[in-house]
Order: C-alpha cells, then structure tokens, then sequence
C-alpha cells in the first residue's frame, strides 16, 4: 500500500488481515478503495507485494491483505484484477503452476494429438483432443511425460504449500490426532470387555 493512502488513515484491521475480519469491516475497506485516488498505483504494486521462496525470493501477488478494492490471496485470480485495476497485462510469476501458457489446443509432444485442459470428468474432453498431464504431455503418454520429468532433474522443493497441509502436518495437530485415536481405542477395547462380561 503507498503512503498516504486513506487506508493509512483509518483503523480497519480488513485492510491486514480480512481473513479475521467481520464482512462489515470488509466492505467498508472496499469502499475506501473504491475512491482512493492512488488505486491504480496500489493494484500495480499488490502485484509485486507478495513474495515465496523457491530458491530465492520470487515476487507474487499480494497474499491475506486487500490493496486496490480486492481481498487479495495470492492467486490467479487476485492478480487478473489487481492487474484489470492497474490497467497492465497480468504478470507471468516464475515457477507458479498456473503461469504456464494456456495448453488447450497445443500438440502433445509425444503422440501429436491436440491437448484439451486436465479435467476429473474425462467426459468433458472433446472428440479428437486428449487430456493434458504436464509439461504438455497428454494422459497417454505417461512414459514420455516420466522422461521429461526425469530429464528436468530434481524438483525443487516448496515446502508444503497448503494451509489445510500445514495443519495436518502440524506437530500440535498430529498429537491432537494421535490422542482422538487412543481415546477411541481405549472406548473400543472399553466396549468389548463390558460386552465380554455380559455374556
Ligand atoms: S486502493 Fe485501497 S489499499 Fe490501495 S492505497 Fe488506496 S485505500 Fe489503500
Ligand atoms: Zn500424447
């Protein structure tokens, strides 16, 4: 956010963190957002203001902040309108899954067959195309996608990257998790002697 802003002049903690703000307090950021006459500047810098570490600091879109009338997190969608404010094409961010350019219609550079977008519903891809896997490799060609995967070499890694993933791996919550499961033992085991001594 630039200095100066009419965020900078009011006490609504939406502007930080609208996870944990009420919905009123959220619109009430939006709209001082709406008429703030540095949107624009503020959506082109959202667009740079959120950073992740893959080997060294990447920019990213702002992430759990709002700037320029959007709540942004960190997404596609929150740098396609960051981007429609700031009137500039929506960046490319290096080495984040939904930069690569739009697959559909592309040759598989295995069989040669049209690609049509991954999808659960296999239904949904249209005759003549085939699915896409990865690195514009389709669904069927597994072995090639596999090689290309191998030639790349190691992955990179990122860390868990899910919030939901970060809970269940949390130490706090996988004590939590080992304990719900010996309680419930000790009920099951609890049950089956007064069971035992019934009969
Ligand atoms: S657009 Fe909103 S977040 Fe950006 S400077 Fe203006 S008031 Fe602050
Ligand atoms: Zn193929």
């Amino acid at each position: 956010m630039p200095h100066r802003a009419p965020c900078h002049r009011t006490h609504n903690r939406a502007f930080t963190d609208p996870e944990n703000a009420s919905p009123q307090a959220i619109r009430a950021a939006l709209k001082i957002c709406s008429w703030c006459p540095i949107r624009a500047q503020c959506a082109q810098e959202a667009l740079q203001a959120g950073t992740m570490i893959i080997g060294t600091v990447t920019p990213r879109p702002a992430s759990g902040v709002i700037a320029a009338g959007v709540q942004c997190k960190g997404n596609k969608a929150t740098a396609q309108r960051l981007a429609a404010i700031a009137g500039v094409p929506t960046p490319e961010y290096p080495g984040y899954a939904y930069s690569r350019p739009d697959i559909m219609g592309k040759p598989c550079l295995s069989c040669g067959k049209p690609l049509f977008k991954w999808t659960r519903n296999p239904a949904d891809v249209p005759e003549g195309y085939v699915m896409h896997r990865g690195r514009q490799y389709c669904v069927n060609c597994r072995k090639a996608y596999n090689a290309a995967l191998k030639a790349e070499g190691p992955a990179i890694p990122r860390g868990i990257r899910k919030r939901i993933d970060r809970k269940r791996h949390h130490a706090i919550t996988a004590a939590a998790r080992a304990a719900t499961r010996e309680r419930r033992r000790r009920a099951e085991v609890g049950e089956q002697r007064l069971e035992d001594e019934a009969a």
